[in-house]
């Protein structure tokens, strides 16, 4: 049987298709899947009508279907066998689909749109039945038409394709077709989760983490890199641009009212974030922040941070409950990491009475100490920035 092979079949969505460019829709999902396959040897991408195809080698397979499912764009993919689209192989390939697992009744199910072929799609489903009746007969099989325990699935193209696994993709929309944005990414739960569904909208991400060394550990930021790298499984390869944030917060800290230092804190975090965005094109910022989770995300307090920034700030998870946020973390696996207790730089100054409804006029007036230099402390600090490319 050297003319078949097993392929991953990869379905995206039409829908998503709506006003955007179908071929730079496809060319760029076709690119993303080269990408997330790139560590595996055998696998070759192809695009063919309707459908990209992966080749991959068996002892590759699995591999290759678990980078593909997460690739934003693609809505599910089957592992199927590939052979000439000459009936004798088919019938062959269709036998040996059904001997994989068990089943009582079963269902053929075919797409043909190689209109040359000689059967229609009918014809061709009630032939194949017949065959696969007979392969197990006297065994009591049944052919159903809903609700079969296999369905049993043969594409006609210019090859045949047959399988009968679905594995659901996430949707979305290809990473990079919604331009760039700088994602605020500390060691917690909720930025990671925020940078995954703006990139499952299509955003591609740079990462600015916040590092006020000694107070953050070098192991806090290497758990910030941790979840970067998580990230990459589902957004491609991004940098994490490392801020050294030490002294803009312990000057802060020291000519501030100690009720307003986290929100001010937060309004330089926003200053520099643009900053970077600018520098590498991004054209928003994405932050973890969600209504009323804490102190510095009310309503008044969003208005106070997001305020000192002209660009566009993302806010994901703004309507989501915490349990919400959790079970999204847990499920693309940044969770465990970013429980792992190393200390934030916003935790270590809390203020005590920390301000809820801060008016803009008030903060304003309470970081003037810091307005004499903020230029060059914000200058110094992006000179300084380490970029990590992940
Ligand atoms: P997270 O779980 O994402 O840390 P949080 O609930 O702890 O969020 P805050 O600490 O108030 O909330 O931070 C709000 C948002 O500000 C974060 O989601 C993140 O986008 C950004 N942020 C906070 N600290 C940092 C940091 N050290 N570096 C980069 N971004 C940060
Ligand atoms: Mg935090």
């Amino acid at each position: 049987m050297e003319n078949k092979q097993h392929v991953i079949l990869v379905r995206y969505g039409e829908i998503a298709l709506k006003g955007l460019n179908r071929h730079t829709f496809i060319d760029l999902l076709v690119k993303n899947i080269r990408g997330a396959l790139s560590h595996l040897e055998s696998a070759q991408v192809e695009k063919i009508q309707g459908r990209i195809i992966v080749h991959i080698d068996d002892h590759e397979l699995n591999q290759g279907i678990d980078a593909v499912s997460r690739v934003f764009g693609v809505v599910s993919l089957s592992p199927a066998t590939v052979l000439p689209s000459d009936m004798t192989a088919i019938e062959a390939a269709v036998v040996e689909e059904a001997d994989l697992r068990p089943f009582d009744s079963f269902k053929i199910c075919v797409k043909r749109s190689d209109k040359r072929f000689p059967m229609t799609s009918p014809e061709i489903a009630r032939h194949l039945g017949g065959v696969v009746l007979k392969h197990y007969d006297g065994q009591g099989k049944k052919v159903k038409m809903k609700g079969a325990d296999r369905e049993i699935w043969v594409e006609v193209r210019e090859s045949a394709y047959v399988y009968s696994d679905f594995i659901q993709g996430r949707g979305g929309l290809p990473v990079g077709c919604s331009g760039k944005a700088a994602l605020l990414l500390s060691g917690g739960i909720d930025s990671p989760v925020a940078g995954y569904m703006m990139a499952k909208r299509g955003v591609k991400l740079e990462a600015v983490y916040f590092h006020s060394f000694p107070f953050t550990s070098e192991r806090a930021k290497e758990k910030v890199v941790d979840l970067g790298r998580i990230l990459t499984r589902y957004t491609g390869h991004f940098d994490l641009h490392v801020v050294p944030f030490t002294d803009i917060q312990t000057k802060i800290v020291e000519v501030c009212p100690e009720r307003q230092t986290t929100i001010i804190i937060r309004r330089f975090m926003m200053r520099i974030a643009e900053e970077i965005a600018k520098k590498t094109n991004c054209l928003s910022l994405i932050t973890g922040e969600s209504l009323g989770q804490v102190a510095s995300q009310t309503q008044e307090s969003l208005a106070a941070t997001g305020g000192v920034v002209s660009m566009e700030v993302l806010r994901p998870l703004i309507g989501m409950d915490k349990q919400e946020i959790v079970e999204i973390a847990q499920d693309i696996g940044t969770f465990e990491t970013s429980i792992l207790p190393y200390e934030d730089c916003c935790t270590i100054f809390v203020p005590k009475h920390p301000e809820t409804h801060p008016n803009r006029k008030k903060i304003a007036q309470g970081e003037t100490k810091m307005m004499d230099d903020a230029e060059e402390m914000i200058q110094k600090a992006v000179e300084e920035t380490e970029t990590i490319h992940l």
